[in-house]
């Protein structure tokens, strides 16, 4: 079987494009360290330029791919700069890695984002611009997995999809079979600990809608004063996974009701009642 290296972009000081709350190089690991799974479970031979949040100097891997004896190198990116969808760089001499490029770039279009298409870029010097693409041995590819600046894109990104389209590529360039796992994995989140939420203060306008977010695992409690102010909505899952998303809305100025209450306990029990006041 082939052996792959998987090169996850940027790392350690070095972020790669950081937008929209995303960091390229948290998001590039993330696709990397799924790749390895699912490539290993198809029978690849695989190793990674890393595996943690670490600096890795970009004429080193290529360098490392070759000492290792890869038959395939694949590089994990995203795009920034203000367009929307995926692309996949190779080599100027084409070949197997203008092919492998090809198959990998179908299965992410695949998935829904624009196609950018195969791109190859020349240096000055005659070769290939790209560092990993020049310094490999083997046959060289980079996948741009959307734009992180998109959020088209980011709405879209899914790091287990992105890793299944980009293993689905290179088993369909290799000939082999691509195997899925017996459950469908999915990148989870570290656990949620706590609550952390931005308490400072929001200036709306009336019929505005502000979202916050409440980092908590079980769903919250929550109460309102002002509600002739503010509407405020039931918390919903974060579809992100990051916890739960609270709506709040700025009422109308029209019509005012002022309003105070009393709260009244006793036995254990506790009840209100208002006073409007017009
Ligand atoms: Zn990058």
């Amino acid at each position: 079987m082939p052996k792959i290296w998987i090169d996850a972009g940027h790392g350690g000081a070095q972020p790669g494009a950081v937008a929209l709350g995303h960091a390229e190089k948290d998001l590039t690991l993330q696709i990397a360290a799924l790749l390895g799974v699912k490539l290993t479970r198809c029978g690849f031979s695989v190793a990674q330029t890393r595996t943690t949040d670490i600096d890795v100097d970009l004429d080193t891997r290529g360098p490392k791919a070759n000492d290792w004896g890869a038959d395939y190198f694949v590089s994990v990116h995203l795009n920034a700069g203000g367009g929307h969808g995926a692309e996949t760089w190779c080599s100027i001499t084409g070949g197997k890695s203008k092919a492998l490029a090809q198959c990998i770039q179908a299965e992410l279009v695949g998935l829904g984002y624009v196609d950018r298409g195969v791109k190859t870029r020349k240096g000055d010097d005659g070769r290939d611009y790209l560092a990993v693409i020049r310094q490999t041995n083997m046959p060289a590819v980079l996948a741009e997995v959307g734009f992180i600046d998109s959020t088209e894109d980011m709405a879209r990104f899914d790091a287990a999809k992105a890793a299944q389209a980009i293993a689905r590529g290179i088993c369909k360039h290799t000939g082999t079979a691509y195997k899925q796992a017996a459950t469908a994995p999915t990148f989870t989140s570290p656990p949620i600990a706590g609550l952390t939420l931005d308490t400072s203060s929001k200036d709306m306008v009336a019929g505005e809608k502000y979202t916050v977010l409440a980092k908590c695992k079980d769903k919250p409690a929550v109460t309102t004063t002002g509600r002739d102010v503010i509407a405020v909505s039931e918390p919903r899952l974060d579809p992100k996974g990051r916890g739960w998303l609270i709506d709040v809305q700025g009422l109308p100025l029209e019509p005012v009701v002022r309003h105070g209450h009393i709260t009244v306990s006793a036995a254990g029990q506790t009840v209100q009642c208002n006073f409007n006041v017009t």
